[in-house]
């Protein structure tokens, strides 16, 4: 429905290009309100919304228990600075430590900046514990994060010759083919870091016993091996953690995106044995700050309270089992993923055009590549609206054919 009180859209749009520094090109609209799985323009018009913030809006837009915390937190404590622990802080810490099986906990503000922790103390166990090793082995295809480290440990190729020189000390190995991952081990290296299900490189996930004899050679060698779960984290995959889908645990995880359910936070966790920062070698003067900690610990409880993993599995097996029947009749190909982090193929790099037919339609998604499309809504997702979803991506087909 178009709200005729909302006029001002072609003045943002004018104020956004004059104002903004331009990264990315964004269509022509203003998102003003969320609820649920659902947001709406400044010209009112509804989105069903199957993006979720990329990957982040795990209890759907504004949830209660994330605007309660932040209520309740923000009268009592913002800020006390990271020279000081705070309570939301140590809770926050406890919790995630119970949920994961991991010791200790550094929390920032962003994936990047959690993969950025977690291949600095991958280097100090290189210093402390390996003779000065410091390479990283990475997956081609990979995403880690923008930071200029985060982007030298991507494997995307559209990535290698922007702002060179990047960060030294990578290696970057295809997903799923153990002997090019062992040939790339020798004795400077420190840390293999990985997804467990690529997301941005177009949802592929490693393979079980892949995985094992990764484990294995890490175990052998000493190597630190890292689960960058800042996508598949927190219930996204259909459980908790992504590995544990393979029964193989890491010596460093990263979280971001559904930690927060939008409020801007990640956590780097790790084994006892490895808390080996010095004083000042690592910090951020946001990261564990009581707002964020009293958030991001309202959020993860509600994750787990209404058993969002498992909904995850179930929604996600509905959903790709839908979009199987449709792929009798419209062109969708290898529909592929864990829980709801999916994805399928689309032919002649129609991806962003069947992407933009569904905006127009009023349904997110998003084509990270021209013939892929990925989903990843939120977890409360529920089967009237992937219902509704199947019906709108049948229509934008139609409309591309
Ligand atoms: N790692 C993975 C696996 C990601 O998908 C992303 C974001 N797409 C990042 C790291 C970077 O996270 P952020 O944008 O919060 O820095």
């Amino acid at each position: 429905m178009m709200n005729a009180l909302h006029t001002e859209t072609p003045e943002l749009l004018a104020s956004a290009e004059k104002s903004l520094l331009f990264t990315a090109k964004r269509p022509a609209v203003v998102m003003e309100k969320g609820a649920g799985v659902q947001l709406w323009d400044t010209d009112g018009k509804r989105y069903l919304d199957f993006n979720g913030g990329w990957a982040v809006t795990s209890l759907g837009h504004s949830p209660s228990a994330l605007r309660e915390a932040l209520v309740r937190q923000s009268e009592e404590l913002v800020i006390a600075s990271p020279a000081f622990y705070n309570k939301p802080m140590i809770e926050f810490a406890d919790y995630l430590t119970e949920i994961s099986g991991m010791d200790k906990v550094f929390f920032a503000n962003s994936g990047a900046e959690a993969n950025e922790s977690a291949i600095k103390l991958a280097r100090k166990h290189g210093a402390v514990n390996l003779n000065g090793a410091y390479e990283i082995i990475t997956l081609t295809n990979s995403f880690h994060g923008r930071t200029l480290a985060t982007m030298s440990a991507t494997g995307k190729p559209q990535f290698k010759p922007l702002f060179e020189p990047k960060a030294g000390g990578f290696k970057h190995v295809p997903i799923n083919d153990f002997d090019a991952c062992f040939a790339a081990i020798n004795d400077k290296t420190c840390a293999i870091m990985l997804e467990l299900v690529q997301g941005e490189g177009g949802v592929y996930a490693v393979d079980g016993p892949y995985l094992q004899a990764i484990r294995k050679a890490c175990d052998v060698y000493g190597i630190l091996l890292i689960f960058d779960e800042v996508q598949t984290g927190l219930g996204r995959t259909g459980k908790l953690f992504a590995h544990q889908h393979y029964g193989i645990e890491p010596d460093i995880m990263t979280l971001a995106k559904g930690i927060g359910g939008g409020f801007p936070l990640s956590a780097m966790l790790t084994k006892s044995k490895f808390d080996l920062f010095e004083p000042g070698e690592q910090g951020s003067t946001y990261g564990g700050a009581p707002l964020a900690m009293a958030c991001g610990l309202a959020v993860v409880k509600e994750i787990v309270k209404l058993g969002l993993s498992e909904n995850a599995a179930v929604m996600g097996a509905y959903l790709s089992n839908g979009l199987k029947q449709l792929s009798q009749t419209h062109p969708i190909r290898h529909v592929r993923g864990k829980g709801l982090l999916l994805a399928f193929d689309v032919p002649d790099g129609k991806a962003p055009a069947i992407a933009a037919s569904c905006m127009e339609l009023g349904l997110l998604l998003h084509a990270p590549r021209p013939t892929t499309i990925r989903l990843t809504p939120p977890l409360i997702v529920k089967q009237q609206d992937i219902d509704e979803m199947l019906a709108l991506l049948a229509r934008a087909f139609e409309m591309n054919v």
